[in-house]
Order: C-alpha cells, then sequence, then structure tokens
C-alpha cells in the first residue's frame, strides 16, 4: 500500500471543498462566497489499496502573494517535493478567470490535473467546453465534474490512480516578452539544480519578490543572500529592466494567454441565461433598490423567525421543564443538596437555554444558508462595501456582521476573510454589536411586551420583525461610527484595495441546506451555548441559595448596583443579571426572573402576559425596556467569543477593547435616553 499527497487548489468558490468532501468523506465548510478555507484542511481517502492525501488549500486568484492565503498556497505548490499530484479545480461557467490561476500553477508543477467543476451550471447555460482541446493546449489531462452532484468524482479518483505516479515532463511555457526573458535566463543560470521550476523562480525574484525569498530560506534552507554573483546579476536584472513595470507585463501575458485559450475552447458565452443573472444583479446591486431590497430580505427572515419560533418555543420549553419532577425523583440517589444543585441549577438553565434559543436557530439558520448559497451574501457586502470604505474599514466585514447575528464566536472566526490586519481587528471589536441568536429572541419578547402587545396575530409579528429591523440599522450605525472612530484613534491605517467577487447565483439545494444548518451551525451553536449554560446555571444557584442575614448574595449584589444602575434606566437585578449572562446571554432574563420571584431556581414563565406583569410589578416602564434592548445591544461580549477573540487576535489588549468598547456604548446611550426622560418627564 502505498500513500500518495494530492494539493488540491483552485479560486475561491468553484467547488473546491465540495470536491474535498466528496473525497474525503468531511465536513469542510462550503458556502457560495469567498474565503471560507482560509486555512490548509487534510483529508485522506482509500483508492484500490492506495491511500491518497488531500490538502485542501485556501482559494486564490494568483500565486503572486499578496495575501495570507496566496502565500500558503503558493508555498506548498511551490516547496512541498511530497506533492505527488496538483489538482486544479476550475469554474466551467467562468473557465477565463480560473485559468490564470492554472497558467500560474503549470510555470511551478506540470504534475497537474485540471477539473472543470460546475459542469452542471454551465450545461445550463449552454455554456459549450471543449475539454480535449483545453488538455491538448495545457499539456496536462482535464475533466469535467459537478461536485454537488457528485458527478465526475469518480472519474476524478480514476485519473488521480492514473496520473500520480506518472512524472509529466512536458511544461506549459508561458512566453513572456523578449528582454524579459532573456533576463530570466540570466539568472536561471545561477539557481541551484536541486530547485525545479527555476524559470517561475527567477522571474519571481527578477520582480522583486521577497517573501519568496523568506520562503526559499524556510523551506529549502536556500538562502540566496548568500550567492554572491546571484545576487549581482539580478541588480544588474533589475537595471536592465528598471524602466519595465514586470509585475504588470507578467500579469498582462498571462490574462491574454487565457484570453486565447477561453477563445479556442469554450463556446456560446452570451447568451440568454447569461443576461438574465446580469440584469437581476443590476437591480439587487443598484444604488436605489439595493440597501432597501437587503432590508427588506432581512425583516423576511426575522418574521418568519418570530412567527415560526413562536409556537415550537413554548411547545419545547413545556417539555423540558415537565421532564423536571421526573428527573428530580430519579436522582433520588443522590444528598438533598446535590439534587437541587443538578435539577433546580444546571437542568433548569440549560433547559432554559435550549428551549429560547434552539427554535429560533432551526429557523434563522436555513434562512441564512439560503441566502449564502444562492450567492446573495456577497451582494449585501457588494451594497455595503462603499459605507465601509468611507469608515476606513473593509467591505468583507458585513459578511462577519451576517454571520455575527447568528453567533457572534462564528462572526469573528469569520473575520479570517479579511486579509488586512487592521481592519479585521476592526470587524472583530465590533461584529458584538449584531445581537446574536442568544439575544435577539430576548429582544423579540421584549419588543411583544411593551411595544406592540401580547397577543399573537400577523399584525404584530410584522411590527416586532420591523422593529427589530430598526435595531439593526441602529447597531450597523453604531458599527461604523465605532470604525470611523478607531480608524482615527487606535487602529489607524489606510483602507485596503481589494476586489468583491460577486459570485455566480446557483440553485437551491435542500440537503445541503440542512445539513449546513443543523450539522454545522444549529448543533454546534447550541452545543457551546450548552456548555457554558451548565456551569454557569451551577454557580447562579450557588450565590442564590447562599444568604447572609437572610439575603441571598444575588440580592446583597444586585441592592448594591441600583443607584448606578437607575442611572442607564435598569435597576441592579437587570445590570447583575448581565453580568451573569456572562457566558451566555440567554440566561439574562431568566436569572431577572429569578431574582424578581424570589425563588432560588430560575423561574419559566407561561405567557408573555405573564411576564409583562411580572416585569410590571417590579418596577419596568417603557423606559426600562428600551434601555434593556439598547444594553443587550452593546454590553460585552458573551465568554465564548471572547475566548475567540482571544484566540484570534493574540492579544489581551484586543481582548478588552472589545470587551469595553460596546460596554461604553450601551452605558453611555442608556444614560442618555434616561437623561432626556427624566429631564422630560420634569419639564411636562
Ligand atoms: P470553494 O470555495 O472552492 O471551496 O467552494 P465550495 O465547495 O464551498 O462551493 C461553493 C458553492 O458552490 C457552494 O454553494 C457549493 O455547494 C456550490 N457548488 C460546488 N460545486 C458545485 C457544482 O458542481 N455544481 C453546482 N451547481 N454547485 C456547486
Amino acid at each position: 500500500m502505498k500513500k500518495y499527497k494530492i494539493a488540491l487548489a483552485g479560486n475561491p468558490n468553484v467547488g473546491k471543498s465540495t470536491i474535498f468532501n466528496a473525497l474525503t468523506k468531511k465536513h469542510q465548510h462550503t458556502g457560495n462566497w469567498t474565503g471560507k478555507t482560509v486555512e490548509n484542511a487534510s483529508g485522506e481517502y482509500k483508492y484500490h489499496n492506495n491511500i491518497y492525501e488531500i490538502y485542501d488549500l485556501p482559494g486564490t486568484y494568483s500565486l503572486i502573494a499578496h495575501s495570507k492565503e496566496e502565500l500558503l498556497a503558493r508555498d506548498l505548490l511551490c516547496f512541498n517535493k511530497e506533492i505527488d499530484l496538483t489538482i486544479v479545480v476550475c469554474n466551467a461557467v467562468n473557465l477565463e478567470r480560473s485559468l490564470n490561476l492554472v497558467l500560474q500553477i503549470l510555470e511551478i508543477t506540470s504534475n497537474v490535473l485540471v477539473v472543470v467543476n460546475l459542469i452542471d451550471e454551465a450545461r445550463k447555460k449552454q455554456i459549450n467546453i471543449d475539454l480535449n482541446k483545453l488538455s491538448k493546449i495545457l499539456k496536462v489531462p482535464v475533466i469535467s465534474s459537478s461536485a454537488t452532484n457528485n458527478e465526475g468524482i469518480d472519474t476524478i479518483k480514476e485519473k488521480i490512480e492514473y496520473y500520480v505516479e506518472f512524472k509529466n515532463k512536458e511544461f506549459y511555457k508561458l512566453q513572456y516578452d523578449n528582454k524579459l526573458e532573456k533576463e530570466i535566463s540570466k539568472i536561471t543560470k545561477y539557481l541551484d539544480n536541486s530547485l525545479e521550476n527555476k524559470k517561475w523562480l527567477s522571474l519571481r525574484l527578477i520582480s522583486g519578490d521577497k517573501a519568496l525569498i523568506t520562503s526559499l530560506k524556510k523551506h529549502t534552507n536556500y538562502d540566496i543572500t548568500t550567492n554572491k554573483k546571484l545576487v549581482a546579476a539580478l541588480k544588474q536584472s533589475t537595471k536592465n529592466l528598471k524602466n519595465i513595470d514586470i509585475e504588470l507585463l507578467v500579469v498582462s501575458n498571462i490574462l491574454k494567454e487565457c484570453h486565447n485559450i477561453y477563445i479556442n475552447t469554450v463556446t456560446n458565452t452570451t447568451n440568454k441565461y447569461i443576461e438574465r443573472e446580469q440584469k437581476i444583479d443590476k437591480i439587487i446591486t443598484s444604488k436605489k433598490f439595493g440597501i432597501p431590497i437587503m432590508l427588506i430580505m432581512l425583516f423576511f427572515i426575522f418574521w418568519l423567525t418570530i412567527v415560526g419560533s413562536n409556537y415550537p418555543s413554548e411547545v419545547l420549553s413545556n417539555f423540558l421543564f415537565s421532564l423536571e419532577d421526573p428527573l428530580y425523583d430519579l436522582c433520588q440517589i443522590f444528598p438533598d443538596y446535590i439534587r437541587d444543585l443538578l435539577i433546580n441549577g444546571v437542568y433548569k438553565t440549560t433547559a432554559w437555554v435550549i428551549g429560547v434559543m434552539l427554535p429560533p436557530m432551526l429557523i434563522f439558520f436555513p434562512l441564512f444558508t439560503i441566502a449564502e448559497d444562492i450567492g446573495l451574501l456577497p451582494r449585501i457586502a457588494f451594497n455595503m462595501d462603499g459605507m465601509f470604505n468611507k469608515c476606513h474599514a473593509c467591505g468583507k466585514q458585513c459578511l462577519t456582521m451576517c454571520m455575527g447575528i447568528g453567533c457572534n464566536a462564528v462572526g469573528v472566526t469569520g473575520t479570517r476573510i479579511i486579509d488586512e490586519k487592521r481592519e479585521r481587528l476592526l470587524a472583530i471589536i465590533t461584529n458584538s454589536f449584531m445581537p446574536c441568536n442568544g439575544r435577539y429572541p430576548v429582544i423579540i419578547a421584549i419588543i411583544s411586551m411593551f411595544f406592540i402587545g401580547t397577543t399573537r396575530g400577523i399584525i404584530s409579528s410584522l411590527l416586532s420583525s420591523l422593529i427589530l429591523v430598526l435595531v439593526i440599522i441602529l447597531s450597523i450605525l453604531m458599527t461604523f461610527i465605532t470604525c470611523n472612530i478607531l480608524s482615527k484613534k487606535i487602529l489607524k491605517g489606510k483602507k485596503s484595495s481589494f476586489v468583491l467577487e460577486l459570485p455566480d447565483y446557483r440553485k437551491i439545494r435542500i440537503g445541503k441546506i440542512i445539513v449546513t444548518s443543523l450539522l454545522d451551525r444549529t448543533i454546534f451553536v447550541l452545543g457551546r451555548a450548552i456548555m457554558v449554560a451548565m456551569p454557569a446555571g451551577l454557580i447562579i444557584y450557588i450565590i442564590t441559595n447562599i444568604t447572609y442575614n437572610d439575603t441571598s448574595i444575588l440580592n446583597i449584589i444586585s441592592n448594591f448596583l441600583d443607584p448606578i444602575a437607575t442611572l442607564i434606566g435598569l435597576d441592579g437585578v437587570i445590570l447583575l443579571a448581565f453580568f451573569l449572562g456572562l457566558p451566555a446571554n440567554e440566561i439574562v432574563l431568566p436569572i431577572i426572573l429569578m431574582t424578581y420571584l424570589g425563588t432560588n431556581s430560575l423561574t419559566d414563565y407561561d405567557t408573555l402576559t405573564n411576564l409583562k406583569t411580572i416585569l410590571i410589578d417590579n418596577g419596568w416602564t417603557t423606559l426600562t425596556a428600551i434601555c434593556f434592548i439598547i444594553f443587550n445591544l452593546f454590553h460585552f461580549p458573551c465568554g465564548t467569543t471572547l475566548l475567540t477573540i482571544k484566540k484570534e487576535t493574540n492579544s489581551w489588549y484586543y481582548t478588552f477593547l472589545s470587551f469595553i468598547i460596546p460596554l461604553f456604548i450601551g452605558i453611555t446611550l442608556c444614560f442618555i435616553i434616561t437623561t432626556i426622560s427624566k429631564i422630560f418627564i420634569l419639564l411636562f
């Protein structure tokens, strides 16, 4: 049995991860937008007694390393001698762009298998590709696939088996300008014989690619700065080519070549299907309609989530709480205090979290995945790009904010799609401004109780969704303001240039949406919330039950906080609940109820009317509700998100900023609103 190593390269969003998953039966996240795979992933499969280890490289458009992804992919292809074969995945619908990377890879290695994926989409759009001709031109095997339909996956395995031992010596040669070619050959002479792809290396060295010099040293131990003749020759070449923009020359050469190959192998490239998509794009990304369409979509996503989760949430909560007594009986073997701790502390808190979070997640995540899958998310980012630019932030931040509505920790990890460190930090610090799954159900409940009425009906759910959209608009505005201020004060710097790509629209695949939203998102987020809710339940139970002078520790602290909390329109109980809710935001409301009712464990409520009565009896007014919503939006990220921020930034300083900035905004906004309302009441 032999083991081979295969690299899987390609532009972003061409189906690389889908092919990787189909080959290795793994679950690398797939989605219709650029930049999901930011780290090398690997997996293996067995075929005819041999093992094939696949390295899924981050998607890149070129190997002229400008970004982290490009550098990672380039170094692996260029220096890892163990790679037996490189698969380059192309997009059949946009072959010309894919060829750019194919040609660059062919300059580095000749052991390549080209897979033209998304062939089903090309067929649908009646685009014809002559694969044989393409293979003859490129001098490497070319096959087609439709990875989501499992079409072509077996052929990929067969071809890998056949070509993995077949050392192709015939390189596809890109011919450059005569002057440049002459200089390249001069440099090639001085390069160590052990190095492959000397022409490409020479070209990169002449272009002044400093990252390559570092990579060469790191991966091959070859320090070109010690080779005096080579350094001198490079200096001379730079002098000889001083009036030529080498990078531009190389890129335009490749692009010209790609176009030639494209027109020779692809036919029917403008037809009614392509024109129809262009028309849709014109509307969705237009200055006039783009943002309103986006807000209407957001409104519908919330509306469906609210309407759809009302009833299941109640059924689920009732079910989970009905298990309480039987579980209590079941725990008879334990002493009473442990039994109380387990059932009234750990179980009740966890049941709350599941009851509140699960139903909206089961609706929100599939809707979000649909928007992601058909290609809407990058269009939203495109529409918002201008505004982010004005705040010196990156348009891709919009994508990470969308993810944040699902879960802030996921949003923070998602910021890896932003190359520039400064812009990434802006996105990380402000991500918690987006109300996550643990927070917006509570916001919806407060909106219903205090601003719409607790009766259920289409009007009230529509109004709730509308107010929720307004709340999100407030979050977006605060994001812009904060990014702007941070860019001027703490994270100074210029906006980087990047091209936001609009992917092709793709068909919704129900199966994939269920798997992604259920496995990748719902279970993942819920699992993590449960993991923090359980110990939190334990701690809350303990501080509620330990008393001093007949008052629980919980009450003592909340009484202490009361004067400060009143200044910002809240009360000591609410403020304490937010701090105790650090492990998971969804337990804030139950802690408040538990303290108000003087119970020793989290309290369930039958209806929103009941809940409203409890809150009003404890002094809640419309002002409290407004300040609660604002403080819910802007306080500090939950424990899981903070840990993720620490992991992603590797800095306590930025973790602290992510904690303090939203808290500062929340306190300031609530203070202003409370003071204005007090003045108003005094005057009128
Ligand atoms: P990557 O960025 O290259 O890893 O791309 P992904 O594997 O994440 O795929 C991008 C999107 O294209 C996802 O929504 C996939 O489900 C979809 N996709 C991948 N391969 C195909 C295909 O052959 N046909 C169609 N119609 N969609 C595909």
